[in-house]
């Protein structure tokens, strides 16, 4: 039985992953402050409710079983929040990381798997989207996460940290079998609020119509989370076979623009979505879409959902459920 840690399991993408790591036959346990995660998207018996700050704890906790490896998913995740709070942003997602890999040390566990973000690439000069393009953040969010990469080259090369870093672009969809989806609060991502404006009727604000793109809307490259979820046990499985660190992007290639995602949601409801069309939001690229070959072809990764009605469609079944 392989022994996993999952910091920041009770959310969204964490709670996922949890979900495949356990049907994959590891044993998990999950560490998780609540602050933004979910206690009913973990078992009460897995939870150890912890903030990242506490590296005696956690060392403590990575002693008390074989540990194989820690998935990190425990970051804050909004682009605009970290504008407004910057403080709070580097010191949950750079201090809070930090004060884990020390813990890591302590407890001589040294293979990791990281949620970095698209993000990290700020404006790209040009798409597909590759691995070594600049790294040149503009939100302090992207840069919290682009900090912890560069850590982690250096923990490679000092202490021998083996580790991925998984750029994800827009993850979305849901396993609502599994009774999993997104729940983010306040909810800030297109999907959700698509579905949202169909259930109450109150119009979504669409952010801009006059980027250079055929529709004049932002192109984004939407990702089931479930896909998401699978690269995470990939790389997991890569690591525990002695491989290398890598980043990798983890987007399926193909971009979908936010008319384009309104029109799919318009198809799966059978509704029409209420919007308006408001002005751009502050930090929005006109196109991020993922050139994953690398993922794929390290890892063996093929994303499963490749329709974007399919994606929506599993969001859309979460909502009703719930
Ligand atoms: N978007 C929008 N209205 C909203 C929320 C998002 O038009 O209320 C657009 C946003 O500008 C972007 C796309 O939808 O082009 C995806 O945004 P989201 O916040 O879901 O993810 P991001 O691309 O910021 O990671």
């Amino acid at each position: 039985m392989k022994h996993i840690l999952v910091t920041g399991g009770a959310g969204y993408i964490g709670a996922h992953t949890v979900h495949l790591l356990l049907r994959r036959g590891y044993e998990v346990t999950v560490v998780d402050d609540l602050s933004r995660g979910h206690r009913h998207n973990v078992a009460p018996d897995r939870l150890r409710i912890l903030p990242l700050a506490d590296t005696d704890r956690l060392t403590e906790l990575l002693r008390s079983k074989p540990f194989e490896a820690v998935v990190h998913f425990a970051a804050y995740i909004a682009v605009g929040e970290s504008s407004r709070e910057p403080e709070m942003y580097f010191t949950n997602n750079v201090s809070g990381s930090l004060s884990l890999f020390t813990a890591m040390a302590r407890a001589q566990v040294s293979r990791l798997v990281f949620s970095s973000t698209a993000a990290v690439y700020g404006t790209p000069a040009r798409v597909p989207i590759t691995e070594d393009m600049p790294i040149q953040p503009v939100s302090p969010y992207g840069d919290s996460k682009a900090m912890v990469e560069k850590i982690l080259g250096w923990l490679d090369q000092r202490r021998g940290l083996r580790s991925i870093s998984l750029r994800y672009f827009n993850a979305c969809g849901a396993e609502p079998d599994s009774g999993l989806g997104e729940e983010h609060d306040p909810e800030t991502h297109l999907i959700p609020l698509l579905l949202r404006a169909v259930e109450t009727g109150h119009p979504i604000t669409l952010f801009g119509d006059d980027y250079a793109t055929p529709d004049g809307t932002c192109i984004r490259d939407y990702i089931h989370v479930s896909d998401l979820a699978e690269a995470h046990i990939l790389a997991l499985e890569h690591l525990i076979g002695g491989g290398a660190s890598h980043a990798f992007n983890a987007g399926t290639g193909t971009g979908h623009s936010v008319l384009e995602v309104l029109r799919a949601v318009e198809q799966v409801t059978g509704e029409k979505v209420p919007h308006t069309m408001g002005p751009r939001r502050a930090g929005d690229a006109a196109v991020l879409v993922a050139d994953s070959n690398k993922l794929q072809s390290t890892l063996g990764w093929k994303p499963r959902y490749t329709d974007l009605r399919d994606i929506v469609r599993t969001a859309f079944e979460f909502k009703r459920k719930r």
